[in-house]
């Protein structure tokens, strides 16, 4: 088995930007939004002018295959290149952390579960990451993952590839498309791969481009924090079908536990990737507070 890695050499000096998808075997319209991508820039719709494009389309073969998230190990969570493989997963991490290594820029494609609005995921502790999250012209944006599980440098178990990339300096965000049914999650995931590559200069457009979807302006654009975990317990019903990047209320009712007790949210925010499979133990769903956009370090 191999995976395949595209890369496009700019003439000119430039950043490098690397494009992932299906990281999860079973989340496809990364695949299918790089893949259609690939075929645009082979045809000359767009021109690589600058710096480097590293795209890798299938980044977990096996998994899709199977129609999995993963057949080992979650490359999203835990990621690092062991020094000896011995996981299915093992192999490939040694093939993209060294991509990663030496990247300027990442976007990561996924999808999930849940239904609901798309939304792009960044650090929130560095300015260009912050700006180059917003050039994607997305509505939703929300932060703060590493600082909400106290994940140390050292720390791997929360590591996925956006926090593998940060450690060697690179500026990475993850999009989720949308929901995994959504057929539109595909051209999400292209417009999101386009627009990183436009904004960095290395793909020029044409004079004419038919991108036409819409472009949330800054101020259009909303941000919040991860703030909570809510995890499934006997009894526990939510009030409503939740969907994601749904905006909640502070004291808005959420679930119903038993007679006595319940959840509230504590503040305004929005629920995030709800999960009608949660089982006892899982998470069913993360609330993030509604906020502005960090600038520099954490400012709220
Ligand atoms: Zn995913």
């Amino acid at each position: 088995m191999s995976i395949k890695v595209i890369t496009y050499e700019g003439l000119k000096d430039g950043p490098s930007l690397v494009l992932l998808g299906n990281i999860h075997g079973n989340e496809y319209c990364g695949y299918r939004g790089l893949s259609t991508l690939i075929r645009d820039i082979d045809e000359e719709k767009y021109i690589v002018n600058a710096g480097r494009l590293i795209i890798i389309p299938m980044c977990n073969p096996k998994a899709n295959k199977i129609s999995k998230r993963y057949v080992d190990r979650d490359l999203n969570r835990n990621l690092f290149p062991p020094k000896i493989n011995s996981k299915y997963e093992d192999y490939l991490a040694n093939i993209i952390c060294p991509i990663l290594d030496s990247a300027d820029f990442l976007v990561d494609l996924h999808s999930f579960g849940a239904k609901g609005e798309a939304m792009v995921m960044f650090g929130g502790e560095n300015e260009t990451e912050t700006k180059f999250a917003r050039a994607l012209g997305f509505k939703n944006y929300l932060y703060g993952w590493r600082e909400f599980h106290g994940i140390s440098e050292e720390d791997t178990v929360y590591q996925g590839t956006t926090e593998y990339a940060r450690k060697s300096g690179c500026r990475a965000v993850t999009v989720e498309c949308g929901s995994n049914s959504d057929a539109n999650s595909e051209r999400v995931a292209y417009i999101a791969a386009l627009r990183a590559a436009i904004h960095l200069s290395i793909l020029v457009p044409p004079e004419d481009p038919d991108i036409e979807t819409i472009v949330y302006n800054k101020n259009e654009q909303q941000c919040a924090r991860i703030t909570k975990e809510v995890i499934m317990r006997h009894g526990m019903v939510p009030v409503e079908s939740f969907t994601n990047f749904q905006f909640i209320k502070r004291k808005q009712m959420l679930c119903t536990i038993s007679d006595t007790e319940s959840i509230m949210s504590e503040c305004d925010g929005y629920v995030i990737m709800p999960s009608e499979k949660a089982i006892i133990g899982d998470i069913f769903f993360t609330i993030a507070k509604s906020c502005t956009f960090p600038e520099g370090k954490y400012n709220n």
